[in-house]
């Protein structure tokens, strides 16, 4: 037997991928250093070599770093960082291939690690770690026999890495993000991202402050902090965890009396932790046995994150960020830091995943924006955001995760720019811009009614609304009306169905409030990237194409029911529309109109008061709605054009994937002509039109909706100003050749040049997305 001349030393390849087995050994390890160490001992145990390292790519720092070993000196581990292109392992890394070399020494790419004791080993062999395209990091055996490892070494130490990629990338996103360096790097120290990151605006506005990342491990709110900066008495935590309590009951309140349609028990989880004795009992338990208070609270408030953020309970899961909101308050309170800062004011969040909840709780707690990815500007999360007017940028996942924690950012949601660690020159100057936002945005005020064009054509700009608390902004901003309610943001944002009483509250606040304006109640637009987390749901493959809207709602009839007796109860005495989103055939619209005849039979046999006569309209998203255009315009008593929709089911573009942005585009031939399909089949049945989404506020469009019969537009309420300054300064009949020629084209490069050249001899100016 040759075992040391590198004949195979296992049966064959299968025989050694069993090793995937190591996967599991993941779960029962105790910590991911535990996995990674027992994984190179079985891999160099089943390859016969002397040494066997696994090395992983930190992204941030761009360096591969020494995770685990056998055979080298072990004080290495975490100390050997090569950069990509560098020795053997960061040449395999780079050019993502086997590494096989018979004399390490003798190799053109070798390069000594001093201390590590690698010199004595001769064979080499490195094969990257691949996860799909995304590179993980490099496994690599060694051995002191001079060309010991063969071709089949090779393929079997490939099929290990093809393996445990996963379960590496995993360990390697979780040993990035707990770097201790990170955790306690002072917050101005360099790093290695742009002063200015660009990114895709989804919510205009500035906004200035410290970053905070959620994502985090929470020892960073201690980073900058000695200990002796800490009180010390056990009387001092006492006094923080109640300032904490009521600080939240405060919060609870206020929510309720600003915005009651989806206050409803949102800092419940909050209290109920703070109360539960496992948690504060457990600091307390501490602190008497000798640990300062800081370290107590970090302790605890640890252990909790990671036992929700590690749950398989989706809902557990959700609580990660209440636990780390106690944990900011109780470490701030107990620092004696001004009140006012308890919460996130003065802060901007930056985060992968925030849930509609996460980011109604971090506005009602005083933060400033948002930097998010993984959301397009349509994106409920980014609706959610502009309700609330928190300036938000989009950017890219990999640059979201580079952001500094805890530095001063500035936010420009205008120009999509985010400005780290800004100069004091740049500071100044957006101090004045911000001062004049805040000046606008209460100051302004603007004459309801319609409006006309230059020509005297009348046009409604009506608001959408997803908060009762936009209600009295949008009237002040000239909204005439609401042409949207989404009804389903009080679904999404609280942690429990409102009952049929509550959600009766809120549809008739919206009507007493807009005074006999007209309003469009939207049933729910459930699924999608709208999912309600109480709510026990199926995993879609695609949600998009899934269980969503009026599917969802004819699906659970009874949540439909009630919401539909809700309107009807709400509506008394007012003239009442209800519409249905995502319709796909005439089909859907009379099954749903049927469940609003048998809520009208139930309640007039209950004796309850309601609205006998509403209007049921459409919204028109899908291509095959398009498609029997002419039939529901017969059917129903209005439409509503939902463009947000339309582009992505007409175009197959996700609406929420940054990556394909630039192909969402509604001035797509085949949009346009579908809209201009839609007003005449409207026009035709004389059933009332309007237009709804994010394209109803985009001003290069405008003409071209004005010029295709549309006459009723309703957008964001702090874009209604500014639309109906665009429909005052237009001329119709321009507006109309302008449409047909747009009709007659069939490529979008044409008609790009064609809205930027109305828009020029318009006087407007044309948007980056035409630019270029
Ligand atoms: C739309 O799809 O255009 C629309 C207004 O509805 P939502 O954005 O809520 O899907
Ligand atoms: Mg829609």
């Amino acid at each position: 037997m040759f075992l040391g001349s590198g004949v195979m030393a296992y049966q064959n390849i299968e025989e050694i991928c069993s090793i995937a087995e190591l996967a599991s050994l993941f779960e029962r390890s105790g910590s991911i250093r535990e996995f990674l160490q027992t994984s190179v001992s079985v891999i160099a145990y089943h390859m016969r070599a002397a040494v066997c390292s696994i090395y992983l790519y930190d992204e941030q720092r761009q360096r591969l770093v020494l995770r685990a070993n056998q055979g080298l000196e072990s004080a290495m581990v975490g100390k050997i960082e090569l950069r990509p292109g560098e020795g053997i392992v960061g040449t395999a890394f780079r050019e993502m291939r086997t590494l096989r070399v018979a004399r390490a020494r003798e190799s053109s790419y070798y390069k000594p690690v001093p201390g590590s004791g690698e010199e004595r080993y001769e064979a080499f062999l490195a094969v990257p770690i691949m996860l799909g395209t995304e590179r993980v990091g490099v496994l690599v055996v060694q051995d002191p026999q001079a060309d010991y490892f063969t071709p089949n070494d090779a393929r079997a130490l490939k099929a290990i890495a093809a393996q445990l990629a996963g379960t590496m990338d995993n360990a390697r996103l979780l040993m990035n993000m707990g770097r201790e360096e990170i955790l306690r790097a002072p917050a101005s120290a360099a790093r290695p991202v742009a002063p200015v990151i660009q990114g895709e605006v989804a919510v205009p506005g500035i906004a200035s402050g410290r970053t905070f990342t959620p994502r985090k491990p929470y020892e960073s709110l201690l980073a900058g902090y000695a200990d002796a900066d800490w009180p010390s008495r056990p009387e001092d935590f006492e006094r923080a965890l109640a300032t904490t309590e009521q600080e939240i009951k405060k919060l609870q309140r206020e929510l309720e009396e600003k915005a009651s349609d989806v206050a409803s028990m949102i800092f419940s989880a909050h209290l109920m932790i703070l109360k539960d004795d496992a948690f504060s009992g457990a600091m307390r338990q501490l602190i008497t046995a000798g640990m300062p208070p800081h370290k107590a609270i970090v302790e605890v408030i640890n252990k909790y994150v990671r036992l929700f953020s590690g749950s398989t309970n989706p809902h557990l899961r959700e609580k990660t960020q209440d636990v780390k909101d106690l944990g900011h308050r109780l470490l701030s309170s107990l620092r004696g830091a001004d009140a006012q800062t308890h919460g996130y004011e003065d802060h901007l969040i930056v985060a992968t995943d925030l849930l509609p909840s996460d980011i109604m709780r971090f506005a009602a707690q005083g933060a400033g924006g948002l930097i998010l990815s993984g959301s397009g500007s349509t994106s409920h999360v980014a609706i959610l955001a502009r309700s609330l007017g928190l300036p938000t940028l989009l950017l890219d996942e990999a640059v979201v995760q580079r952001v500094p924690e805890d530095t001063p950012v500035i936010l420009d949601a205008n120009q999509g720019n985010l400005y780290i660690s800004p100069s004091a020159e740049i500071m100044e100057r957006y101090g004045e811009l911000l001062a004049a936002q805040q000046e606008m945005r209460t100051g302004e005020e603007v004459p309801g009614g319609p409006v006309r064009t230059a020509d005297g054509v009348e046009i409604r700009v009506m608001a959408n609304i997803n908060l009762i608390s936009e209600l009295q902004p949008s009237l002040r901003l000239g909204a005439d009306g609401v042409g949207l309610y989404r009804s389903e943001f009080p679904f999404i944002v609280r942690n429990d169905f409102p009952p049929e009483e509550e959600q009766y509250r809120i549809y008739r606040k919206i009507l007493s409030e807009m005074q006999g304006r007209e309003v469009l109640f939207r049933t729910l637009d459930i699924g999608g990237d709208k999912m309600l987390s109480y709510f026990p749901h199926v995993t879609e493959a695609n949600p998009f194409l899934g269980l969503r809207a009026i599917r969802f709602s004819l699906h659970h009839k009874g949540i439909f029911s009630e919401q539909i007796r809700a309107m009807l109860r709400a509506g008394h005495g007012f003239d009442l529309k209800i519409m249905f989103p995502l319709v796909s055939s005439v089909d859907d619209y009379l099954q749903a109109a049927g469940v609003v005849r048998e809520c009208l039979e139930t309640l007039r046999h209950e004796g309850i008061e309601h609205n006998a006569a509403p209007k049921l309209g459409v919204m028109v998203e899908l291509p095959s709605a398009v498609g029997v255009i002419e039939e529901l315009a017969r059917e129903a008593d209005f439409i509503s054009i939902g463009t947000n929709d339309l582009v992505q089911y007409m175009l197959a573009v996700d609406r929420t994937n940054r990556l394909i942005r630039d192909m969402y585009q509604c001035s797509h031939p085949a949009i346009l002509r579908a809209i201009r399909r839609i007003a005449d089949a409207a026009a035709r049945e004389s059933t009332p039109l309007s237009l709804c989404g994010d394209a109803a506020a985009d001003p290069v469009l405008i003409p071209f909706f004005v010029g295709a019969g549309l006459r009723t537009f309703s957008v964001a309420p702090y874009s209604v100003p500014m639309v109906r300054r665009a429909i005052q300064n237009l001329d119709s009949c321009p507006a109309r050749e302008h449409a047909e020629k747009l009709l007659g084209m069939g490529r979008l490069e044409h008609v790009n040049a064609e809205l930027s050249r109305f828009a020029a001899a318009s006087g407007g100016v044309t948007p980056p997305s035409l630019q270029g």
